[in-house]
């Protein structure tokens, strides 16, 4: 096992990783920017190095400074958290040529799941069932149109290396197409220098339903059953909960199934997550993140494992402590993002923490690297915590969430949190019927 473990990340998943290793016996180092130099991850690490000025791209991204910094203080092991560099299969090469471990699959599954069209295609092969769509990449307008008739509208354009809801655009009509097809390339090109895009059937009542598996990295794999994270702004997630309120345990039994076995066909190490939407009783991959995800803690609380720990178990070379008859799910968990984000229309929202309490009591779990007299920078993403709550049914959660958020104080910067008071009083959300359009809708009537 290794002795020292690297953090190339910030905020509450720093946090979360130097928990896991310290109850595992390994030293942790932090890595920070000018602007987090009084940070809680670097106050809790059992050491820290600063790797330069407040620009992500000047200090958490600088992997020649990371990678010094993993030699400086003799880290064997760097983790990447989620975010940041941790799908970044360049510095998983770098990181290796640098005889360091890196915690998570090789660079060659994150090249591969990273681009959209290649992850697509390899799963279609592996047998997971895909979004009807173009096959591969669509190279121009006149191929887009013709993809376009075959699968019929709305149809959504997707950059291949688009990420976090951005490089994606819908056409509802052949009269949209154009826009969206030439909108989509450009923003692939400016966000993530790479413009090629591929067209799919857009769904009109999905849900988001992802599956968490974890291999050995020897052809061993489980999973750990599925989230639903359809309740979602702009594409990107605000609330998650496991399991699933539509999914049947012969359900999940079967997807499961089919996302464990494709993982360990290709050998795959450490946590993944598979995702779907899903509509009408059918699955539809949509792709896969080859790392962590921030909503994993509401799986962890239901199968009661700690996957970080997991993750660093099978990158020292050990066997996973569990196996998929071991795994039996307990209760249901739900998780709230809460941002330092001004209501209504979510303008990032920095600034001193004048008071902050964290709930607590059974059931109730907080990541969040806060403190009272800490100062948010204006610098990095505007989640500031999450709240996890665990119950032995969904309502159960549901009223420990209701409980917990009572509790919580954050004072001195506004937050999201007015926004889960007003969710959980709406019918939809008590009884778990909802699809990933449904919080855009709601926000549209609701917060004006
Ligand atoms: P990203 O990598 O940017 O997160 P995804 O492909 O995972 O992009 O899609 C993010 C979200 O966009 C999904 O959770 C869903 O809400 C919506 N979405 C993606 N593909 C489709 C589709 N074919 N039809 C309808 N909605 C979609």
């Amino acid at each position: 096992m290794f002795d020292k473990i690297l953090i190339a990340n910030r905020g509450e998943i720093a946090l979360r990783v130097i928990r896991a290793c310290r109850e595992m016996g390994i030293k942790s180092v932090a890595v920070h920017s000018t602007a987090d130099a009084d940070a809680m991850h670097v106050r809790m690490a059992d050491e820290a190095v600063c790797i330069g000025p407040p620009a992500g791209t000047d200090s958490y991204l600088r992997i020649p400074n990371i990678i010094a910094a993993c030699e400086v203080t003799g880290a064997q092991a760097i983790h990447p958290g989620y975010g940041f560099l941790s799908e970044n299969a360049a510095f998983v090469q770098a990181v290796q040529d640098h005889g360091i471990t890196f915690i998570g699959p090789t660079a060659e599954d994150i090249r591969t799941m990273g681009d959209k069209i290649t992850a697509k295609d390899t799963m279609k092969k592996l047998g997971v069932p895909c979004v009807p769509g173009s096959d591969g990449g669509v190279p121009d307008y006149e191929t887009a149109q013709k993809v376009c008739e075959e699968i019929g509208y709305p149809v959504i354009i997707k950059a291949t290396a688009g990420g976090g809801g951005r490089g994606m655009k819908l056409a509802e009509s052949a009269a949209d197409l154009e826009t969206a097809f030439r909108t989509a390339r450009s923003e692939g090109k400016s966000n993530f220098g790479n413009d090629e895009v591929y067209i799919e059937k857009y769904l009109g009542k999905p849900r988001h339903i992802e599956v968490q598996v974890f291999g050995d990295g020897k052809g061993n794999a489980v999973h750990l059953g599925e989230r639903d994270c359809s309740l979602q702004r702009r594409h990107q997630k605000v609330f998650e909960e496991a399991p699933g309120p539509s999914i049947s345990q012969e359900l999940r039994d079967q997807i499961g199934k089919t996302c464990a076995d494709a993982v360990a066909n290709i050998n795959y190490a450490g946590a993944g997550t598979i995702e779907f939407l899903y509509e009408d009783g059918e699955f539809f991959f949509i792709e896969m993140n080859t790392r962590l995800q921030v909503e994993h803690p509401v799986t962890e609380s239901i199968y009661g494992v700690d996957l970080v720990r997991e993750q660093i178990r099978v990158a020292a070379g050990l066997p996973m402590s569990f196996t998929q008859d071991d795994l039996e799910i307990n209760g249901h968990s739900i998780e709230v993002r809460i941002n330092a984000e001004r209501l209504p229309n979510f303008a990032p929202c920095p600034g001193k923490v004048t008071q902050f309490h964290a709930p607590g009591g059974l059931g109730v779990r907080m990541d969040s690297a806060l403190y009272e007299g800490y100062s948010i920078p204006p610098y990095y993403d505007s989640l500031i915590g999450k709240l996890i709550v665990h119950g032995r049914n969904r309502d159960e959660a549901l009223a420990r969430l209701h409980r917990a958020l009572g509790e919580l104080i954050i004072d001195g910067v506004e937050t999201t949190l007015p926004l889960f008071d007003a969710l959980l009083a709406e019918p939809d959300i008590q009884s778990g019927d909802y699809t990933i359009h449904w919080l855009e809708k709601w926000l549209e009537t609701n917060l004006q």
